[in-house]
């Protein structure tokens, strides 16, 4: 099996990421958080939360002290403005918010989000002093027709490119194939591992020491059942989970299974 380098293992912290899409309530967010707060949390991994916008304050007083950071779903590209609805990089930093999804295929497919748009709000995060967590994946007939790697090498390009070197030190990615969001089929860990490679492959070409430390999360049906072998992939660096971050119990599983991974890298 292929091993990071020890460099790249201190480097990259794994990261479990719980998207909650449009779900939950006042009521959800003070429970997950009582759970959080009886948990025992690994310092090695970063907990990051991706709640509704409006459940940012709830999810900062909750988990205050705990280690872990929030972020948003969205954001708008400009500073400020006549934008009714929309949120700025400026006021998620305001609500306790660190990170920001940009380019998660819901947004792409049902907002109408091109690769342009996504590269606004990519820089838009980074200006504001947010991390933005990109998102990236293709769709089931984009894979079945042998054009994945040309898919996710364009978003990754149209993203990235004339951001300039240091923007991944803040930043990172998600791999999230469209087929397996939300369907409960996530890939196999050798799809997974395999597409990672050539993530890190495409940064390398701009600059290798930063792909070696950039974080490649995995995203698509992560659940406590899978989770261990997804993150025991050496290109795998933590997971975008949706449903099975809704529930303190799940999430803490998959977090657990992030930690044990660490664990077993750093003694082999
Ligand atoms: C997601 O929303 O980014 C996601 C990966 O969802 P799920 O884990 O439910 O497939």
């Amino acid at each position: 099996m292929q091993l990071r380098s020890e460099t790249s293992l201190a480097a990259r912290r794994p990261i479990v990421a719980g998207n909650w899409k449009m779900l939950g309530s006042r009521e959800r967010v003070r429970r997950f958080c009582a759970a959080l707060r009886e948990a025992p949390l690994d310092a090695e991994v970063q907990l990051l939360i991706f709640p509704p916008v409006g459940y940012l304050a709830g999810f900062a007083a909750g988990l205050s002290g705990l280690g872990a950071q929030l972020g948003a779903q969205n954001l708008h590209e400009a500073a400020e403005g006549a934008y009714t609805g929309e949120t700025s990089g400026a006021m998620i930093r305001d609500l306790g918010g660190r990170w920001v999804l940009v380019g998660h295929s819901e947004r792409r497919a049902g907002c109408g989000e091109s690769d342009q748009a996504v590269a606004a709000k990519f820089a838009a995060a980074l200006q504001a002093g947010l991390s933005p967590l990109l998102c990236v994946g293709e769709t089931l007939a984009q894979r079945e027709a042998g054009e994945a790697d040309a898919v996710v090498a364009r978003q990754l390009g149209a993203a990235l490119n004339g951001q300039g070197a240091g923007a991944l030190d803040r930043a990172a990615i998600a791999y999230e194939p469209v087929w397996a969001i939300g369907t409960g089929r996530a890939a196999t860990p050798e799809q997974a591992q395999e597409m990672h490679a050539f993530i890190r492959a495409a940064l390398g070409r701009a600059d290798e020491a930063q792909a070696q430390s950039a974080r490649i999360l995995y995203g698509g049906s992560v659940k406590p059942e899978n989770a261990a072998q997804l993150f025991a992939q050496p290109d795998i660096d933590g997971g975008l989970v949706g449903g099975a971050s809704l529930e303190a119990g799940s999430f803490l599983a998959i977090a657990a299974a992030a930690s044990q991974a660490r664990r077993e890298e750093s003694t082999t």
